[in-house]
């Protein structure tokens, strides 16, 4: 498989940098071929504005989506921007990895997502009407295709549980794994998560390098989260609601859009089986 790993750390020297040398070891060492994104390393933009569109005329107002579309469909994006893209066509599988900066990715990776998912690319794609909403959450440009985040976190798994103080995990990475990696039809594992990274000694290290590395053995072989397909029916057309009356009972919120009683369970088994294992790596 070709794998693209984006990485957003700013030190060379640092626990991300040392888990990612041992995921794409583990990963070339399969026979898969992978290329990295150093995103500080590369220097990478983080922000979107009018530089990324040189042939815009100064008079002309910047409205992102049309903008972004028109440069997409002409060829006028950027070298730094067609390149990442190019990248996430010929990955079979993307890995997002980053530090968990303020509950979500640092800056800079929120910047690549903004600049490389242009309209035309990562969305704006397929019919939009009264009876379609277009190709998205399930399919899309990237359709086909595995997604999986690798996170390191300074607080505890317990932290992140379901009565945690700071949120369940599944429920802080939703906006991630759903409206980034499955909204332009990525399949989305489930994440790779190393808690108390900022307490993690030796053994700790050795203990989380194994996890990665199954995971990364694994990548072709894991469920992806059973997230509803926006075209399967489930939900109404324009308003792009869940039909009333699919919801598993009780369930709320981000776990309505899991697609079945079984599916949420098994997610939540997988999810729960895979923490259990990267915390006793991290303890
Ligand atoms: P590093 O600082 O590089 O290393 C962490 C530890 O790993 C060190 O003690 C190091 O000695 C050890 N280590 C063991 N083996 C190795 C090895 N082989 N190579 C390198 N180091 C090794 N946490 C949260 O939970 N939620 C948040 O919202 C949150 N927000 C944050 C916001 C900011 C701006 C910052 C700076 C931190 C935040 N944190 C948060 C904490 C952050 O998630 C952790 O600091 C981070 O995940 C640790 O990863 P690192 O690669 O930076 O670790």
């Amino acid at each position: 498989m070709n794998v693209l790993l984006v990485f957003a750390h700013p030190e060379p020297q640092s626990l991300n940098a040392a888990l990612r040398n041992v995921a794409v070891q583990a990963l070339e060492a399969q026979g898969h071929e992978v290329l990295v994104s150093d995103l500080y390393a590369q220097g990478w933009k983080a922000q979107i504005d009018r530089a990324d569109f040189p042939a815009l005329p100064p008079e002309r107002r910047l409205k992102v989506p049309s903008v972004s579309g028109e440069a997409f469909t002409a060829g006028a994006l950027t070298m730094d921007v067609k390149a990442e893209q190019e990248k996430l066509l010929w990955a079979d599988v993307l890995l997002l990895q980053f530090p968990l900066w303020w509950f979500s990715m640092p800056a800079v990776l929120k910047g690549w997502v903004e600049r490389v998912y242009s309209y035309g690319f990562a969305y704006g794609i397929g019919r939009h009407d009264d009876t379609r909403w277009g190709d998205r959450y399930g399919e899309g440009r990237l359709a086909g295709k595995k997604a999986m985040l690798i996170v390191t976190t300074g607080g505890w798994h317990e932290h992140y549980s379901a009565r945690g103080i700071n949120g369940p995990m599944e429920e802080l990475l939703f906006p991630i794994h759903h409206g980034i990696l499955y909204y332009p039809g990525y399949d989305v594992l489930p994440p790779f998560i190393l808690y108390k990274a900022d307490r993690l000694d030796k053994e700790g290290f050795n203990q989380a390098a194994k996890r990665l590395r199954l995971r990364m053995r694994t990548l072709g072989t894991t469920a992806a989260i059973p997230y509803r397909r926006q075209n399967d029916g489930d939900y109404l057309i324009p308003t792009m609601q869940l039909r009333p009356g699919l919801e598993h009972p009780g369930a709320s919120g981000f776990a309505l859009h899991l697609k079945s009683d079984e599916a949420r369970e098994a997610e939540e088994l997988l999810l729960a089986k895979v923490q259990d294992a990267e915390t006793v790596g991290s303890s």
